[in-house]
């Protein structure tokens, strides 16, 4: 007569599980730590304001821009591109100044009273909501635990920023472009792989926290092939980046 039991037996167990027992198996971990990305385009508007304004309303992320007075009172369509902004809710503006130092920069710094002019101008005529500034050329910082310095040119402007008011932000990763085309110098991989390295090191102001700096004319070949939406896919796709507005950011 055969009995059944419900339990395994131990021959047949060893005979059916041919895994060896004490191999450990590689596990590959995915990093799951929130990381807190601001995007920040500077010195619109220019050509390719219109399509930023457009992208970020598709991909549905917070991005800020640092503006130059000049450039929004150049012309009209300037001047619509500099109202998408205000009317766009992804959207959060800070002061680039208004004349952008005609970019000379080291003989612009050399006063600081006349940068902090230059940068009231530009808050009050553009009517500027919030009292964020990004220096022209220079990449300081100037918040309530950050101080930081690129060179010293600039250094007193920006304590004299601090001093009336101003949150300063700098970056810790610039998306550089070519200046005669406007066209991205790195290529969406290499943009990726150094965000990934400065979380990874903890080589960013503040940990799990990157501020990436790019420029309006970078993306005007329109949305569906531009650079920053495959670089915007890919870091969506990773799961664990959040696109936040500079108000959010630690300090
Ligand atoms: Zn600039």
């Amino acid at each position: 007569m055969i009995f059944y039991c419900g339990c395994v037996h131990r021959e047949q167990n060893e005979d059916s599980d041919r895994t060896p027992k004490n191999i450990a198996l590689p596990i590959v971990k995915r990093d799951t730590t929130l990381k807190h990305i601001y995007i920040t385009f500077d010195d619109g508007p220019l050509e390719g304001s219109e399509d930023i304004d457009d992208a970020v309303r598709q991909e549905k992320i917070n991005v800020n821009v640092f503006v130059v007075g000049e450039h929004v009172l150049s012309d009209t369509q300037m001047k619509n591109y500099y109202k998408l902004y205000e009317n766009n809710p992804y959207i959060e503006i800070g002061n680039h100044s208004f004349t952008h130092a005609h970019d000379h920069y080291k003989r612009f710094y050399l006063k600081p009273f006349a940068v902090v002019a230059d940068f009231q101008k530009c808050q009050t005529d553009l009517q500027i909501p919030t009292d964020y500034a990004r220096l022209p050329g220079r990449n300081q910082w100037r918040l309530k635990n950050i101080y930081y310095n690129d060179i010293r040119s600039g250094a007193s402007s920006a304590d004299s920023l601090y001093r009336h008011g101003y949150k300063v932000f700098g970056w810790d990763v610039e998306w550089q472009h070519d200046g005669e085309t406007g066209d991205p110098i790195q290529t969406v991989d290499q943009m990726v792989a150094l965000i990934e390295k400065k979380l990874n090191t903890r080589t960013t102001m503040r940990q799990n926290n990157l501020v990436l700096l790019a420029h309006d004319e970078m993306f005007r070949n329109g949305w569906e092939e531009s650079e920053l939406k495959q670089l915007i896919d890919k870091l969506k796709a990773k799961g664990n980046y959040s696109f936040d507005h500079l108000s959010s950011y630690p300090n």
